[in-house]
């Protein structure tokens, strides 16, 4: 799961986004309403934070923008406006959710939830592969009748590879869903996370399902 942070108060999204990756999320950041637009529409976010009073180009004019050309991640509006005015303006802009500062991070994140849990309940069922299912909305795995337990990394590549089923998914494609925009890690972070997916995945079962492609990446 990757989420977007649009917001010019470094702080404050820097904030936001320590709380977003303990709880497993990939984040990327924008800090103003040019950027956050690029990023909208060339890369694919569960979820964008997005804030009103931002340099360049305003929320609600990104927010109107980013519907017209047809994307439809969610959007929580996050801003120091209050009014019922600025809310309305906000959803009526085609966002789902607004959230006013100061806010709790818990009730950011219960939100951030409620929406994905939606958006996904409309786009995405259980993803099922031989005797192994994957459902998003339950964050649950089952392997040959018994439930698997994955770290919320192992859960989105195993989702990704589940999702590109017969694809080849590359070390790189991997590193860019999971992680962020600006991880600059070593590509080998990813075979040591598929080392442990394959354990709980493959081991017991009689029929391997993760295949490493030498040099390139994975596929199911
Ligand atoms: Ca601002």
């Amino acid at each position: 799961m990757c989420i977007l942070i649009v917001e010019d108060e470094r702080r404050l999204s820097n904030i936001i986004k320590r709380g977003l990756t303990e709880a497993g999320f990939a984040v990327d950041q924008a800090f103003d309403g040019e950027e956050g637009s690029y990023l909208a529409e060339e890369e694919d976010y569960d979820l964008i934070i997005l804030d009103l009073m931002l340099p360049k180009v305003d929320g609600i004019t990104v927010c109107k923008n980013l519907r017209k050309n047809g994307v439809k991640t969610p959007i929580i509006i996050l801003t120091a406006k209050s009014s019922i005015e600025d809310k309305l303006q906000g959803l009526d802009s085609g966002a789902d959710d607004y959230l006013t500062k100061p806010f709790s991070f818990l009730e950011l994140k219960s939100r951030i939830h409620a929406l994905i849990r939606r958006s996904s309940k409309e786009a995405t069922p259980a993803l099922t592969i031989e005797d192994l299912t994957l459902d998003p909305i339950k964050h649950s795995v089952v392997r040959n009748g018994e439930s698997v337990n994955l770290t919320p990394k192992e859960f989105s590549i195993l989702e990704l590879l589940m999702r590109h089923r017969d694809e080849v998914i590359t070390r790189s494609m991997i590193i860019e869903h999971v992680w962020d925009y600006n991880y600059d890690g070593m590509s080998n972070v990813v075979d040591v996370f598929l080392t442990t997916l394959r354990r709980k995945i493959d081991s017991k079962a009689n029929k391997k399902l993760i295949q490493t492609i030498h040099g390139v990446g994975y596929k199911i």
